[in-house]
């Protein structure tokens, strides 16, 4: 009985497919909170006022910059759950829906804001990657609706990052060129499934699409983080990230449930052969149809894509051009 309110947080290695598992169970311990109560609107403990965004620390993390030492197993690998989890809030205004309704102005002051929490997250020593990610809708799990996002600063690098990089160092060996600076290109040649562009940035739906509305921008210029990027590139990016996500949200009667994730270089080291981009998972393949990632895609780890992803551009592609005309 006792164990089960052992406070555990730790790594577990998966040795048949070779990856991390981040267990914890600090989130089972949180307290009941009434539904009308948000944390992260002004004036609560942790907010206070007089902010355009916050970074505030998780309280639930995945991860701890001293965590305790791990379980030990006769056979199984365990380590140390070294980290951060933070939770990015991009407004104080509890009512905005999405990160599309925000001004161009407030998108680059919370990308900035991120830019500098990586700065200073990269001179840790355990600090191997830093994932900024955002979830949206309540069809996905999201209760808190005041518009966030979150970041996990890990002790290895997530396990999609590194089979791009994998990829990619092996495609600049054979090639001497970046795979993504030749994706980019190949995109903008066939133009069928390029939904937004600019001086900096272009988005497109990939050629490979997973899911049924998924976005990925990437920067011209052949970089690899996020502290990289100029201030002219950083409101650029939040420009076409905003009418990127509108002509998303405008797809169907309600708002699309998506999941965003930035992918960049790891922390440490030298990965030059990689091209950081943002990739956004739009989850609705039809008005009110959720696409599951169900026994093909989890159970046997390749999608199903059930339409053709030059079709499904086009349809983001006309929304787009409504948002930009508003
Ligand atoms: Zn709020
Ligand atoms: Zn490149
Ligand atoms: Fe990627």
């Amino acid at each position: 009985m006792d164990d089960d309110k052992k406070f555990v947080i730790e790594l577990r290695w998966d040795p048949t497919l070779g990856e991390w598992v981040m267990v914890s169970n600090v989130r089972s311990a949180r307290p009941w909170q009434p539904t009308s109560f948000c944390p992260f609107c002004p004036g609560n403990e942790e907010t206070g006022y007089g902010w355009r965004a916050l970074i505030l620390e998780n309280r639930f993390p995945m991860l701890m910059e001293l965590p305790p030492e791990p379980s030990t197993h006769r056979f199984y690998k365990t380590a140390k759950s070294y980290g951060k989890c933070y939770v990015v809030v991009e407004t104080p205004e509890h009512s905005i829906d999405d990160l599309s309704d925000l001004s161009i102005d407030q998108i680059s002051y919370v990308i900035n804001l991120i830019g500098e929490k990586q700065r200073e997250e990269s001179e840790k020593r355990h600090a191997q990657y830093f994932l900024w990610f955002r979830n949206k809708g309540r069809e996905i799990g999201v209760s808190l609706t005041h518009p966030h996002s979150q970041i996990y600063v890990t002790p290895f690098i997530p396990i999609r990052v590194l089979r791009e990089l994998n990829n990619a160092e092996r495609y600049w060996h054979e090639n001497k060129r970046c795979l993504f600076c030749d994706i980019i290109d190949i995109e903008k040649e066939d133009k069928i499934r390029v939904l937004l562009e600019n001086e900096f940035w272009v988005s497109f739906m990939p050629f490979y699409a997973h899911w049924p509305f998924e976005v990925h921008i990437y920067p011209k210029r052949h970089v690899q983080l996020l502290t990289q990027l100029t201030s002219k590139e950083i409101e650029q990016l939040a420009q076409i990230l905003k009418y990127s996500l509108c002509g998303l949200k405008n797809l169907f009667s309600k708002p699309m449930p998506y999941i965003m994730v930035l992918h960049q270089a790891p922390l440490k080291g030298d990965h030059i052969f990689y091209h950081l981009h943002i990739e956004i998972y739009g989850m609705l393949r039809e008005e009110g149809k959720l696409k599951y990632a169900a026994g093909m895609e989890t159970g046997g780890g390749n999608f199903t894509y059930d339409s053709i992803p030059e079709y499904n551009a086009i349809r983001i592609k006309e929304k787009i051009e409504k948002c930009l005309n508003h």
